[in-house]
């Protein structure tokens, strides 16, 4: 058996910290219970039906049965060129500073392989999307993880990395919108982003998965509007949350074309491209996607509307989501993450992610997903009510 024994490389990944909880959420169901899943961030509405119907055109063209292009279509790139230009005002050479993805998860985990040696460090934040650290490991890399703090509105303090780690450090992986967190980051950190970068010849890796869900209208940025980011600068983003389509597995990079060339070249050696049917379906979405998009703002910011003043009105210190569809809440006294996690799946069938499934900085809070309806949202809070805590 040895010879099946697992490579050191999986041995070496951080434990599942969702087991114990998986296993929990199995008892609870298997006791009767219903269960609200606040837990997944994945959304629970349909993806909008012009998409869906584009696809069911699409499937039927023979054309589209073949291998497709590493790169993706050159109309793929091209809407999502113009939609760069239109959401951002940022120019973008479909050429070659775009490439398509299968889905953005897909394209953080390979772009450490492709800058990445053995020894070098990237900087990852903490809490933050587990894939950054296991992408930096994969490819042999040392993660360095800077916490986010909400005393410093979860953004990393970058004078406070040492210089001994800098003199190492290859990739510096950033997520505004924030996923754990829901913050925010405004131009003025970005400035202080590539300064930092450009001081200590950093690649800053930017994943934009949650720019379209956003709240009062006030739409987050991209870093690629700042002059001279285009330097060093890729950013990572995805249609999955934009347009409830985390099943169809379509994203994109665009930014620096080295890097976004040297991701391609990882990307031409592992897979084979993106469904031409989906390809189509996403240009679909970024060119008549506007009016959908809007309307899936909307539910998120009626859901928060009613799960933020409810977690108050028990006592609770939420953060306020400007943008994703996350609440990043602080567990009350006397409780770990997993400890309150645990509580509200036993005692009430409500389940949600302990924070430090993020990363040690997460330690002391809980994540709520805004992914069910208004109705089970109440019916949330009133039974967090009546067990209390
Ligand atoms: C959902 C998510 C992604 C990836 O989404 P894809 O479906 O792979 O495009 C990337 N980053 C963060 C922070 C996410 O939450």
């Amino acid at each position: 058996m040895s010879r099946f024994k697992l490579s050191r490389r999986i041995q070496a990944l951080p434990p599942y910290l969702f087991a114990e909880l998986d296993r929990k959420k199995q008892e609870v169901r298997s006791r009767g219970m219903d269960i609200i899943d606040l837990g997944v961030g994945d959304p629970d509405r349909p993806t909008p039906k012009f998409i869906v119907d584009r696809m069911k055109r699409e499937a039927a063209v023979p054309a589209n049965h073949q291998y497709p292009s590493y790169e993706g279509l050159p109309e793929f790139r091209a809407a999502a060129a113009k939609w760069y230009g239109e959401r951002f005002g940022v120019s973008l050479d479909p050429a070659d500073e775009v490439v398509a993805l299968i889905g953005s998860k897909e394209g953080i985990a390979h772009f450490p392989l492709a800058f990445v040696n053995p020894g070098d460090v990237v900087l990852v934040p903490d809490p933050g999307y587990p894939v950054y650290h296991i992408a930096t490991m994969f490819s042999g890399g040392k993660s360095h993880f800077m916490p986010l703090k909400r005393e410093n509105g979860f953004l990393p303090q970058l004078d406070r990395i040492p210089s001994r780690v800098l003199a190492k450090a290859k990739i510096l992986f950033i997520n505004y919108p924030n996923n754990p967190t829901s913050a925010v980051a405004d131009r003025s950190f970005y400035r202080k982003v590539l300064a930092f970068a450009e001081e200590h010849d950093l690649i800053v890796a930017h994943d934009v998965a949650y720019t379209e869900i956003y709240f009062d209208g006030v739409k987050p940025m991209s870093i690629l509007e700042l002059p001279g980011a285009k330097k060093r600068c890729i950013e990572f983003h995805s249609l999955s949350k934009t347009y409830n389509m985390t099943g169809w597995r379509i994203g994109f990079a665009v930014g620096n074309p080295e890097l976004v060339g040297g991701l391609g070249k990882v990307k031409t050696n592992v897979d084979s491209g993106v469904f031409q049917a989906i390809q189509c379906s996403g240009i679909a979405a970024l060119e008549s996607g506007e009016e959908a998009a809007d309307a899936i703002r909307k539910t998120y910011q009626e859901r928060r509307d009613v799960l933020l003043p409810g977690l108050r009105s028990l006592g609770l210190d939420p953060v306020t989501p400007k943008a994703t569809f996350y609440v990043w809440i602080p567990v009350p006294g006397g409780y770990t993450s997993a400890s309150f996690c645990e509580h509200l799946l036993t005692k009430a069938g409500i389940v949600t992610t302990p924070g430090n499934g993020f990363g040690a900085s997460g330690e002391g809070y809980i994540r709520m997903a805004l992914t069910k309806e208004k109705g089970r949202i109440r019916e949330a809070i009133e039974r967090i009510r009546k067990i209390g805590f």
